[in-house]
């Protein structure tokens, strides 16, 4: 199935908002005007649609390959294959929380589309695309270098009503160049080592700037799931999946307990890229056609199609910028992409996305636009 884009769609909603005149007398009150809007985003490094919208795979945990027989029952099958509702054991807040209350979308088995627009299918051209609107097709490896791009964490810390209240945490060593801290000035703990298991510091962190810090805009990203799933461990990936969705939760519970983040906050999670489902085995790897033919020596059976499916992700969101009305693709026939978070989070903090680059990926349509009540 072919799918139109949003940012199209989202564009010439934004065209017809402006020329039907909107600049009316403002509204007196709004729930949200009682503080500054707030942005928190989450990435998972890697984690596909499949397990987000159907839970534990049932042939990947019954691979040895892939689930230790020793394991598999008391770590796999019991936690998550067995409850009723796979995808609720293993991402429950995603699914009674965001889905109930917001928006969780790229369930390909109820016809929804969600994918990058880069034509990788690694980290470095999906975090590009993710913070600065749009694909960098020069990107073309996962390498140590400053990013030339101007992200929207740097174009809001440029601003004075942002200045030092924007912040980074993440699972990989090379987040502090894809934001460019040396030119945008935007502090970025990266510092818990470039390979491993490090998401539990990273939260430890970032628990402690919401607590203490209390950015306006907070970018967490972890990684331990790409790191399982290259590894071929099925077991941890799941379990790491299950972590990230409880830290989901008490990142909403922190931010919900405070006023200073209450009702105010809009909080965003998705994926850098997806992974592939076949063969069974590529589930472990994420690669597209592009990367292949400047790499044909890597994981050479995939230099025909790439690893099929891995540009698919998925979008969850909740808070007040989220509007539910907007949320079905199916009703649409629209693709959501990840070049639209960059305009998505500007137009939650009320922040014309045309001022940073006109030519970014339009806001979701699940995420209100104009200007401040
Ligand atoms: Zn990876």
């Amino acid at each position: 199935m072919h799918y139109r884009s949003w940012s199209l769609a989202g564009t010439l909603a934004f065209a017809a908002f402006f020329s039907s005149g909107c600049a009316g007398p403002r509204a007196a009150l709004s729930t949200e005007a009682a503080g500054d809007p707030k942005l928190v985003i989450v990435t998972f490094d890697g984690v596909r649609w499949q397990e987000i919208f159907r839970g534990a795979d049932q042939k990947l945990a019954h691979d040895p390959r892939f689930v230790g027989e020793e394991w598999f029952e008391d770590w796999v099958d019991k936690p998550y294959l067995r409850p009723a509702d796979r995808p609720a054991a293993l991402t429950p807040f995603l699914h009674q929380v965001v889905a109930a209350d917001g928006v969780l979308i790229g369930n390909r088995d109820a016809g929804e589309c969600a994918r990058v627009t880069n034509d990788m299918w690694f980290s470095y051209p999906g975090y590009n695309e993710l913070l600065t609107g749009r694909p960098d097709p020069s990107i073309v490896e996962n390498d140590d270098k400053s990013n030339a791009n101007v992200s929207f964490l740097e174009h809001l810390n440029q601003m004075p009503a942002f200045a030092g209240r924007v912040q980074m945490l993440g699972t990989w060593s090379l987040f502090p160049k894809i934001v460019n801290s040396d030119r945008s000035g935007i502090p970025v703990n990266a510092g818990f080592g470039d390979r491993g298991p490090t998401d539990a510091m990273t939260w430890r962190f970032g628990r402690q700037l919401l607590l203490k810090d209390k950015p306006r805009v907070l970018y967490l990203a972890f990684g331990d799931t790409d790191e399982y799933a290259h590894g071929g461990d099925y077991m941890n990936y799941l379990a790491a999946i299950e972590r990230g969705d409880d830290v989901l939760r008490q990142i909403w519970e922190i931010l919900q307990a405070d006023p200073y983040y209450r009702d105010q906050t809009t909080l965003f999670v998705t994926t850098d890229h997806g992974r592939g489902n076949d063969p069974v085995e590529a589930w472990q790897d994420h690669s597209a056609v592009r990367y292949h033919k400047l790499n044909p020596d890597y994981q050479p059976q995939y230099n025909e199609t790439g690893v099929k499916g891995s540009g698919d992700v998925w979008f969850a969101a909740i808070g007040p910028a989220v509007r539910r009305d907007g949320a079905t693709t199916q009703a649409t026939g629209l693709c959501a992409e990840t070049r639209q978070v960059a305009a998505s989070g500007l137009s939650v903090l009320y922040e014309d996305w045309h001022r940073f680059d006109p030519e970014a990926g339009a806001p979701f349509p699940f995420i209100r636009t104009g200007d401040r009540p």
